[in-house]
């Protein structure tokens, strides 16, 4: 069902308010409360659109991995480019359609008009998906380079969470930063601007990953602080086990942050000085680091462990195992 209306948005108009379609689908928030509910304090996990048929495969074989162990929600990362995005899209239906998981879409308004921000959100919703993860993105190519807002598009997330749930029945998440996004100002600014985030309509938000747990409880008590309704609000740690002194790499990339000091030297010290890196070692200890951190944020009190995959479901299961997470426990009932 469609009502034309504008919308507040420099004149751009609002093709569409999608329907609630009454569609049963939890949002992310139910779906934890649900699954708190069980022995074990929830988990999820992030997927990225595979490249090719390959890492489809993959990605495939992780997806079924992870349905045996009940994760609260899986999100799938979205990158603007062409055929990856589609792709993106098509997998993220699918994993609605044909499993048994609840899929959260990451939304990006980076490269995109509101009208086809819109577009998208309307074709997640044709194919059953409720959750949606909306953030800004940054630049393409260089993470750290000069943010250029689309000219029809949105500037902030914040203006995104808007649109979403102005257009209908959609569950709204947000990104949260441990250490601040690198570029806001300070750490309370920083705070000021999620805690808007979450005032424009989010229910929930999932932090970069962080290597302190310190980190992730000084943003808990700063968001409580700065506006104890929204600091009520689920904040998700998301949590990369290391694999590989390469994976530290990527760490860093992502997070755009450097590992702490005393996380870096463990990993260091298990690679060895020989001229190739010990790489049994640097797991087990990453798994490890991962297992000691996911175990200090349960006892924190943490609503969840998000942990970013790289669509692998070993290292993952590994930390989960370690917690006492069975690998085939029995599905939660209805
Ligand atoms: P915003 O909340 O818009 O913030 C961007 C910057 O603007 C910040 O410095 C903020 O402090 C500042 N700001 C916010 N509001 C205002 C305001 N009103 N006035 C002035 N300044 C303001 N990227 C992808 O490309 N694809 C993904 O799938 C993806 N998934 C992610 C998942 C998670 C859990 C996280 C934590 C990040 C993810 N990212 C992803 C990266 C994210 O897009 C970048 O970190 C991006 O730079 C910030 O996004 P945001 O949604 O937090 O932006």
């Amino acid at each position: 069902m469609y009502s034309p209306s504008e919308s507040g948005l420099s004149g751009v108009r609002r093709p569409a308010r999608i329907s609630p379609i009454a569609s049963g689908v939890p949002s992310v928030v139910q779906s934890l409360r649900r699954h708190a509910a069980g022995p074990r304090v929830p988990f999820s996990v992030e997927f990225n659109p595979p490249r090719d048929a390959a890492g489809e495969a993959r990605l495939w074989r992780a997806v079924r991995e992870f349905e045996r162990m009940h994760p609260a929600f899986v999100s799938m990362t979205y990158g603007a480019g062409g055929s990856t995005k589609d792709r993106t899209a098509r997998i993220t239906g699918q994993l609605a359609q044909q499993t048994t998981l609840l899929p959260v879409a990451h939304l990006t308004a980076v490269g995109h008009s509101v009208a086809e921000l819109r577009a998208l959100v309307g074709s997640y919703a044709d194919c059953g998906i409720r959750n949606i993860l909306v953030l800004r993105g940054d630049p393409p190519g260089d993470p750290l380079g000069e943010w250029h807002r689309h000219p029809d598009g949105v500037e902030y997330a914040e203006e995104l969470v808007r649109i979403v749930r102005d257009l209908g029945d959609f569950h709204v998440g947000v990104a949260s930063f441990p250490q601040g996004h690198h570029r806001s100002p300070d750490l309370d600014t920083d705070t000021a601007f999620l805690a808007a985030k979450l005032r424009a309509g989010a229910d929930y938000s999932i932090t970069q990953m962080f290597f302190d747990v310190e980190h992730y409880l000084r943003l808990r008590d700063r968001v409580l602080a700065a506006d104890p309704v929204q600091g009520a609000k689920p904040i998700i740690p998301e949590l990369m086990p290391i694999t590989s002194m390469r994976t530290v790499a990527r760490a860093e990339e992502l997070s755009g942050r450097a590992l702490p000091a005393a996380v870096l030297d463990r990993l260091r010290r298990a690679a060895g000085d020989g001229p190739e890196e010990n790489r049994a070692a640097v797991r087990r200890v990453g798994i490890e680091i991962a297992t000691e951190m996911a175990q200090r944020l349960i006892d924190e009190g943490a609503p969840c462990l998000h942990f970013i995959t790289l669509n692998f479901a070993k290292a993952t299961t590994e930390v989960l195992t370690n917690l006492g997470y069975e690998v085939t426990a029995a599905p939660l009932s209805a």
